[in-house]
């Protein structure tokens, strides 16, 4: 049989670990979450999702010693100039909670896209996911996942977390957040990215 492969995840998100454990485990791959390492968190100051993610395997990697992988995401807004982009997680400030901050980030995307209609309200979830051999890799593996819909003028539903309630998807008719999980699991940026990473993972 062959050798497990070692592969520190560079999150301390336990939902992504278990999805991500779950798609690599055809490949061999032990993937260990980045809290085994008791590492601090990466300063994410890139100005992509590709860089941040890159970023954070890189600091992953370094600390480790291991191969790493990482992803960034996030929503971009088209009238927002792609607001909240990178900042998607902290749109409304730092706050005590994600729920606390799912809600304050939700009120001022509604608020800021007051005056916009809702055919010119087109957005997109976008998701990054990067995979380093080394620290210095100067060819990590990247996988990107897009996923293109609608900003709601109320929220809708409850399931998924962040701007789910948002999110309006075309194909259902319905907000990101009224749909199955396992329906959104199928479809989304995240999915798209880690189809890929699951074609193109190394050896
Ligand atoms: P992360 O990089 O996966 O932690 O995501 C950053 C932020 O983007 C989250 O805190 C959410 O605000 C937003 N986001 C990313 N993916 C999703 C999603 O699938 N649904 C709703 N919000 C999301």
């Amino acid at each position: 049989m062959a050798t497990l492969k070692k592969i520190v995840l560079a999150s301390s998100n336990s939902a992504k670990l278990k999805e991500l454990q779950d798609i690599l485990a055809t490949k061999n791959v032990a993937l260990l979450p980045q809290s085994e390492f008791d590492i601090p968190d990466a300063i994410e100051d890139g100005l992509s999702f590709v860089e941040n993610a890159i970023i954070k395997a890189r600091h992953a990697s370094e600390l480790t010693k291991l191969p790493a992988l990482a992803d960034d995401s996030g929503l971009v807004v088209d009238a927002l100039g792609g607001a909240p982009g990178i900042y998607s997680a902290r749109y409304a400030g730092l706050d005590k909670d994600r729920e606390s901050n799912d809600a304050a980030n939700n009120a001022l995307l509604l608020e800021n896209l007051e005056q916009i209609p809702i055919d010119k309200r087109t957005a997109r979830f976008q998701c990054c996911i990067a995979l380093v051999r080394f620290p210095n890799d100067p060819m990590p593996l990247i996988c990107q996942g897009s996923w293109d819909g609608l900003i709601l003028l109320a929220e809708q539903g409850n399931h998924g977390f962040g701007y789910d309630p948002l999110f309006y998807v075309p194909e259902h008719n319905c907000a990101s957040a009224e749909l199955e999980p396992s329906v959104k699991n199928s479809l989304s940026h995240r999915a798209q990215a880690l189809q890929q990473l699951l074609e193109n993972f190394p050896g």
